[in-house]
């Protein structure tokens, strides 16, 4: 491509309302336009840095044996409605009215649509197991879209949907997806980790996030620094240290704590470390109160205990929420004789002797214990993880990190076939609900991912494969006949071997142009200027490396082919 002709739009000051470096970085390489919030348009090089996405995935769900179809974005609502999640989808969900008054939607993800057509076209045992998938865009009316094309609301995603006749099978299903995508991310030339996640509202039995590591990641994720272990924050869990302390249990003593509310106004009043405290927390899990006991140091992970609770929500209570559920005021809770439903993390029973609210203002009770003194619901993990707690897996140290979703995958399990009555006929002639799995890729995230992890002060700096050209020449003088010979002659060459190359002929400054070819991140740059004319020298230059060596055009040209054969990633 030459770049005289192409629509190429480079902006030299830095976008006034971009707050991450992908989005200031793609609109000065003249990626992406904004239409409307969340809406943009691809320019052709930024369509181009899509499709060498797009390329790549596509390439190995067809290895996994997955097939490629395209789907409708205009969703009638009654297959929503048949799942439930026409009205728990909430206004992410974008609805209209056809002019037959019949209510649509635009797909947010296609579950109910693929389960439609499966239940309709496949109906045996024999049939399965079957995995489709499609590249195409999506509509989510997001409440806070941002960062460009990492949180927009119309945006490209693969999804894809495997349909089998046991849960057994469908993890097999699950499993040949987890080496597909772990192969797409390593074939983009991204840093990632696999995390085990949340499920969330979907609801399956397990699943994965792939997160790109990058500093302004929304999610923050525990790795191992040992070992391949990586869980999202929220799902992280806690490996549980040592057995009860052999401590001999204390009498129980009322002792007065005048205005003695917080953690740390208690610990410094009785001469106390906060481990030897137990916070009594209150919570509304979907509007009605529970306690939760943690360890004074502790936080508590409200996503643990929703899903602890099966509750849709859980906010902590205030002050007076919690004087109305209990009659004590917040900073005297305990849990000896407390009324309400009491649950406690798993830490908490291994303590002896300690510290906590006694139900009475101004006061605590001191050498508290488990079962002697108090009883609970149910004991489990329900603390946030932190960089002191040992591994789950291995006991080695961990890691906090910011990671970028680009990928997910779940196991649904029967969820949606059964309430779409999607059901097949097994070997031994019972009628049995399709087991689904639900794979999703953010393409155009991907595309923001990457230069969120590769790139510096003057631009991208794209992972070849990747790139939307793998090399740009630099014609430095389009006047002088010798020099702009020499750049056609590279460029017709190098596109003959199948190189994607971009020929910068514009009549610019040599400053501009080494300027636009930093920002644009095309990892090799060829200069061919002043050196050409006096001694038959080119330049080739890394834009990760910044090394650049002088060599005639045809060593430049061997050069280049082996060196861009190097940093494709098989
Ligand atoms: P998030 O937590 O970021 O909202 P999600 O859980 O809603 O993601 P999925 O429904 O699993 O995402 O969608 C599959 C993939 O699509 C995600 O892993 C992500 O890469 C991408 N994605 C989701 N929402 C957006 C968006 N608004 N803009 C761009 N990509 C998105
Ligand atoms: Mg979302």
């Amino acid at each position: 491509m030459r770049y005289s002709q192409m629509l190429l739009p480079t902006l030299k000051e830095t976008p006034a309302d971009a707050e991450v470096i992908s989005h200031r970085l793609m609109l000065r390489a003249g990626f992406i336009r904004k239409l409307t919030a969340g809406i943009y348009s691809y320019l052709p090089y930024g369509l181009a840095a899509l499709r060498r996405v797009e390329t790549i995935v596509r390439e190995e769900m067809n290895r996994a044996g997955a097939q490629e179809l395209l789907l409708p974005m205009v969703q009638p609502a009654d297959l929503w409605i048949e799942t439930g999640r026409y009205e728990k989808y909430g206004p992410e969900l974008l609805r209209f009215k056809d002019r037959h008054d019949r209510e649509s939607c635009l797909g947010p993800t296609h579950e109910e649509v693929i389960t439609d057509l499966v239940r309709r076209e496949l109906h045996s045992y024999r049939d399965l197991p079957v995995n489709l998938y499609q590249i195409q865009t999506k509509f989510r009316d997001e409440v806070r879209p941002r960062f460009g094309l990492m949180r927009g609301r119309e945006f490209l995603m693969k999804d894809g949907y495997s349909f089998d006749v046991s849960d057994e099978q469908a993890d097999i299903s699950y499993m040949k997806m987890y080496e597909a995508y772990k192969r797409v991310f390593s074939r983009c030339g991204l840093t990632f980790r696999a995390v085990q996640a949340d499920s969330g509202a979907i609801g399956g039995n397990f699943s994965h996030e792939f997160m790109v590591l990058a500093e302004t990641g929304e999610d923050t994720i525990v790795v191992c620094t040992a070992c391949e272990y990586a869980a999202n924050m929220e799902k992280a869990e806690v490996k549980v240290v040592g057995p009860a302390s052999s401590e001999a249990m204390a009498d129980l003593e009322k002792i007065e704590t005048p205005g003695k509310r917080k953690v740390d106004a208690v610990c410094d009043f009785l001469g106390i470390e906060a481990a030897n405290l137990v916070k009594t927390m209150v919570y509304l899990a979907d509007g009605q109160p529970v306690t939760v006991l943690v360890r004074g140091d502790r936080e508590v992970e409200e996503i643990k205990l929703k899903n602890l609770l099966k509750v849709a929500d859980v906010v902590l209570a205030e002050d007076k929420q919690v004087f109305d559920a209990t009659g004590v005021p917040t900073g005297y809770l305990g849990p000896v004789g407390l009324t309400i439903r009491l649950v406690a993390d798993q830490e908490v029973v291994l303590m002896r002797n300690f510290v906590a609210g006694a139900n009475e203002k101004n006061h605590h009770l001191k050498n508290v214990n488990y079962e002697r003194d108090f009883q609970v619901e149910v004991v489990a993990d329900l603390r946030k993880i932190s960089t002191d707690d040992p591994c789950p897996v291995c006991g080695g140290r961990l890691e906090l990190t910011e990671g970028i979703e680009v990928g997910h995958i779940f196991k649904l399990g029967t969820t949606y076939s059964e309430k779409m009555n999607a059901v097949f006929q097994d070997s031994d002639g019972q009628e049995k609900p399709f087991v689904m799995g639900t794979y999703g890729i953010g393409v155009s995230r991907v595309v923001a991912a990457a230069i969120e992890q590769n790139h510096d002060e003057n631009g991208i700096i794209f992972p070849m494969p990747l790139a939307p050209y793998q090399a740009i020449i630099l014609n430095l003088d389009p006047k002088d006949e010798k020099i702009t010979a020499a750049a056609e002659g590279l460029y017709t060459d190098l596109v003959s071997e199948g190189v994607d190359v971009l020929l910068d002929d514009r009549d610019e400054r040599p400053g501009a142009k080494f300027k636009d070819a930093d920002l644009l991140g095309i990892p090799f740059r060829i200069t061919v200027g002043k050196k050409f004319g006096q001694d038959g020298i080119v330049e080739l230059r890394s834009r990760k490396t910044g090394e650049s060596d002088g060599m005639s055009p045809d060593r430049l040209k061997a050069e280049l082919l082996a060196r861009i054969a190097d940093e494709m990633v098989k």
